[in-house]
């Protein structure tokens, strides 16, 4: 992993930078590359813009890494907001949540509470929900909650599983059997080697490998990357096991290679597109400049340029 990647997702989980980041309306402005809004209208504006191209999303409300149980509640308020909207609307959107913003540090019980309750609301429109994976302190969390809310009834509750991570092969098997349907993304945390393969051959490989197994075993796999060797892999994978476009879909980020996506949808695949909105963007913004050099140059042009 590059020092440049592991320096930003570090920042990003500086609140006196968040402070300092978020504060200015020029920030808020570049933010919107990746982010819907501040508000569920912005981010349900978006939705229906993208509905409207053929595409489907899971909405995200902003927020992690929460440190008391009103935090907690508060979020997952705005989450079950989300999903009467959207059942009102009958779009099709589901939900991603993170386990840390619904109190995982604080109390397990209390995110267990939490994300029952908005398992049971997302159920009853209709939608899936993801309980998205973030750092490896939780990963083992956050694999037992979808196994606890599966147990209780609700059947359409999975997770992202991260390729980078070395557990995550049993991980899928794991849920796999349970027939939770599974995001698999590459990993976008800072991970020591003790955890996670650092190289970018081996992520790429380890997720070549959990994209065949999903193809071939899984529930409904959401295969989520940018990468064109990946995308092109997943596509011959599924004609070689007789699957078509209806047995799974590619997840992208909302502001991401839109017109990657487009081309997609065009050649007839199913896609999602991950809509993030809320106050709380930059650590995901971070995540986000990590991930592409390029984009911090974009976004330090923009300062520049004021
Ligand atoms: C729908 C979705 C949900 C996700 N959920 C999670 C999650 O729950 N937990 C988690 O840890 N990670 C999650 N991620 C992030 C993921 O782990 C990767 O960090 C991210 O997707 C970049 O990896 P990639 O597979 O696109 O491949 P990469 O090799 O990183 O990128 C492939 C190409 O895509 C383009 N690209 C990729 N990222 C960007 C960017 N930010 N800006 C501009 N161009 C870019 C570049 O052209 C790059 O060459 C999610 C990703 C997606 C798409």
């Amino acid at each position: 992993m590059s020092v440049l990647r592991t320096l930003l997702i570090r920042a990003g989980d500086s609140r006196v930078l968040q402070r300092q980041v978020t504060s200015r309306t020029l920030n808020r402005r570049i933010a919107k590359r990746f982010v819907a809004g501040e508000t569920l209208d912005d981010g349900l504006a978006v939705t229906r813009r993208l509905v409207a191209q053929g595409k489907t999303v899971t909405l995200d409300y902003l927020g992690e890494s929460v440190t008391d149980a009103a935090e907690a509640r508060a979020a997952a308020k705005a989450c079950l907001e989300a999903l009467d909207r959207i059942g009102a609307e009958r779009l099709p959107a589901g939900l991603s949540v993170k386990p840390t913003q619904m109190g995982l540090k604080v109390s397990a019980e209390l995110c267990a509470e939490l994300l029952s309750e908005v398992a049971a609301a997302s159920g009853r429109v209709g939608q899936h929900l993801t309980l998205d994976m973030e750092g490896s302190d939780v990963t083992e969390a956050t694999v037992a909650l979808v196994e606890r809310l599966r147990g209780a009834g609700h059947a359409d509750v999975g997770c992202a599983v991260q390729s980078y991570l070395r557990r995550t092969w049993a991980d899928i098997e794991r849920l796999s059997e349970a027939g939770a349907s599974l995001r698999l993304c590459k990993g976008a945390y800072a991970e020591p080697e003790s955890v996670a393969y650092q190289s970018r051959g081996e992520v790429d490989i380890a997720y070549a490998e959990a994209a065949t197994y999903l193809l071939q075993h899984g529930t409904y796999p959401r295969i989520a990357t940018h990468d064109d060797v990946l995308i092109e892999h997943v596509k011959r994978t599924a004609r070689r096991l007789g699957k078509g476009p209806d047995d799974f879909e590619f997840q992208m980020l909302y502001g991401v290679r839109v017109s990657l996506q487009d081309a997609l949808v065009a050649d007839g695949w199913r896609l999602r597109v991950y809509v993030p909105f809320g106050h709380e963007w930059y650590p995901y913004f971070m995540r986000r400049l990590a991930e592409r050099p390029a984009n911090l140059l974009f976004f330090l042009r923009a300062l520049r340029d004021t």
